[in-house]
């Protein structure tokens, strides 16, 4: 049987996530469940659905020790709906603990090697993008969020750790690549590892919340924390996984490559609108059939839209699921009423988001200070 192949790079999506946990050693959420007093909707909804080490974030929550939660976005354009899950776990598990701070990379070394894009293009981008991470509820007196190309620490991590990788090693992770990449995958590990320096409080647990394609990223994180432990003290990082969302034009994964696969939070909500009403949906050939066979929420990007982001609450979900199996819900008024919630939600969003530009060039400058003021 041909393995999962995971490539945090392409747009490819996971097929079976089970065959995922045992191939790669991602250990399930479910069992520390009870652990939470109250789960998130990733949580309850089981789209966090895999994690390494998570405990020991959870451990430091309970003792009221620090630890960090560590995560980025590359700064390419808007923040897409698969942005946004990153982005909610990290303003969820910022909120577990008065000890929890954020540190949130702005990968603009990653976006030239995967995009060509220029620094000053997405020094531009970045600022929008801190405004939405903002309005998701990022509490800005914990976070540092910084460019990965203006942050010396980063930097200098990336340059060690390329002294103790090999091709071969990358390879087998990656697969072939251009350096540019293997590059971007040393200073990620920079970014992942960065919180444990002594300057920033020492070694500490450090969770990084993403989408289970970004596993090669985190496996080559943790290879790298145990080969410079002796010298750095690094604890393993920890990580959870949140599924991916189905592309709403039917092909494996929202990307941002193709603009009518997702929705973005910049996205007019008219616009949203006519990408949702044509989008690929899980329903049969006609209505006959879906009555009588119900249609098939699994495979639908539509029933996706309510479960990751926009149900009221989770026995929404679980009613638009039953009534989807039960042949009860077509298509046609699925979408229209999922298009309410969107249009409702992007309207709130833009106004909260446009609010927040001067907010976000603000954690930028302090956040510049506050690593500079920290030595080299
Ligand atoms: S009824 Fe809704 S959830 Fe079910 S297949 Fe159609 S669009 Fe998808």
């Amino acid at each position: 049987m041909e393995k999962e192949r995971l490539d945090p790079w392409g747009t490819g999506s996971v097929k079976d996530y089970a065959r995922l946990q045992s191939e790669f050693g991602i250990e399930p959420v479910a069992s520390l469940l009870p652990r939470f007093r109250t789960p998130s909707p990733h949580l309850s909804r089981g789209i966090d659905f895999g994690q390494r080490d998570l405990a020991r974030v959870l451990d430091a929550v309970d003792a009221h020790k620090p630890y960090a939660v560590m995560s980025g976005i590359k700064p390419t354009g808007d923040f897409h709906l698969g942005t946004k899950m990153t982005a909610d776990d990290m303003v969820y598990f910022q909120s577990l603990s008065k000890k929890g701070m954020v540190y949130y990379a702005i990968a603009d070394v990653e976006a030239y090697a995967d995009n060509g894009l220029s620094f000053q293009q997405t020094s531009k981008i970045a600022i929008r993008n801190v405004a939405d991470i903002l309005a998701l509820g990022l509490d800005p007196d914990r976070a540092v969020v910084y460019l990965q190309s203006e942050n010396l620490k980063v930097l200098q991590l990336g340059t060690v750790f390329s002294k103790g990788v090999t091709n071969n090693m990358l390879r087998a992770i990656y697969g072939e690549r251009q350096i540019g990449l293997y590059m971007s995958a040393l200073y990620q590990a920079g970014d992942i590892l960065m919180p444990q320096l002594p300057e920033l409080g020492g070694p500490k647990p450090v969770l990084v919340p993403v989408g289970a394609d970004q596993d090669p990223h985190i496996r080559l994180s943790r290879d790298l924390a145990a080969r410079y432990h002796e010298e750095y003290g690094f604890v393993p990082p920890s990580s959870i996984y949140h599924r991916l969302m189905l592309s709403l034009n039917g092909s494996e994964k929202m990307s941002k490559r193709a603009a009518d696969s997702l929705i973005t939070l910049e996205s007019r909500p008219n616009d949203a609108s006519k990408k949702i009403l044509t989008a690929f949906t899980g329903g049969r050939d006609t209505v006959e059939e879906q009555r009588r066979l119900g249609g098939r929420p699994d495979i639908c990007p539509v029933y996706d839209l309510y479960r990751f982001h926009f149900a009221k609450d989770d026995r929404h979900v679980e009613t638009v699921n039953h009534e989807c199996s039960g042949g009860v819900r077509l298509c046609g008024e699925c979408k229209q009423e999922v298009t309410g919630l969107v249009k409702t939600y992007l309207e709130e969003h833009h106004r909260k988001r446009d609010a927040m530009t001067k907010d976000a060039e603000d954690l930028l400058a302090k956040s510049r200070d506050y690593l500079s003021s920290k030595g080299r």
